[in-house]
């Protein structure tokens, strides 16, 4: 898929971000350099710069580039290097393609296989190596592969799943999450030990992360 002049409409929205209130450069960095365009279908490509949510098919979307900025600004902040950093809802593979260029490697789980596919080979086109993605149900994370010092979830949950608790980082690991049903509040909780550290970040919308069953 070819968009001329892709840089020029992404360094728009990386303004329109920081006015939105997005400070961190690395993020904003990596917003800039990557084709938003690459990971939606062809029809939808002249809005792939415009800061809304889109449709990506089996009635999922790509999520709006403020909510990727911010749930990845709330990841990074931390002294904590992060290592290995587990997504729940692959969906188009944007988000994990801007977070495999400012993490050491990408854990990624999506129940539907063929929006995995197609996010799969996104990434391989753009030379994104450090991910690893799994069909499977993310209420149960990806258990042999944590613990996480980071997990960040793009779909939304009625009540946070207790196995992304248990698979996160004992020593400040982070988990930002999207929880509710009409309308859903995204929470950071941080780990220390057996205690969960949790602060409330405003109010989001995100698909429901549906429980069960792959499709
Ligand atoms: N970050 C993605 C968001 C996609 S929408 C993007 O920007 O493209 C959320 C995704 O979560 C959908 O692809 C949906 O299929 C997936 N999902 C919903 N419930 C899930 C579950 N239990 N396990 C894994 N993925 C799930």
């Amino acid at each position: 898929m070819i968009l001329k002049n892709f840089q020029g409409q992404a360094r728009k929205l990386v303004g329109l971000l920081r006015t939105a209130g997005i400070h961190d450069d690395s993020v904003l960095n990596v917003i800039e350099r990557t084709p938003r365009h690459a990971f939606m279908p062809e029809s939808l490509v002249h809005k792939a710069y415009e800061n809304t949510a889109l449709p990506i098919g089996n009635g999922q979307t790509i999520s709006q580039p403020f909510i990727v900025a911010q749930m990845t600004s709330l990841l990074l902040q931390t002294e904590r290097p992060l290592a290995r950093v587990l997504e729940i809802g692959t969906g188009s593979g944007y988000q994990t393609a801007v977070l495999a260029q400012l993490v050491e490697h990408v854990y990624s789980v999506e129940r539907i296989s063929q929006l995995q596919y197609q996010a799969k080979r996104r990434l391989k086109q753009l030379d994104l190596h450090n991910v690893s993605m799994r069909h499977g149900d993310g209420w149960l994370g990806w258990q042999s592969k944590g613990p996480f010092d980071g997990i960040i979830v793009t779909a939304a949950p009625a009540t946070i799943p207790k196995a992304l608790l248990d698979q996160l980082h004992p020593e400040g690991g982070r988990l930002i999450i999207p929880v509710g049903t009409q309308s859903q509040d995204l929470r950071i909780i941080v780990r220390e030990g057996d205690e969960y550290h949790e602060t409330h970040n405003g109010e989001v919308r995100f698909v429901p992360l549906i429980q069960g069953d792959l499709a």
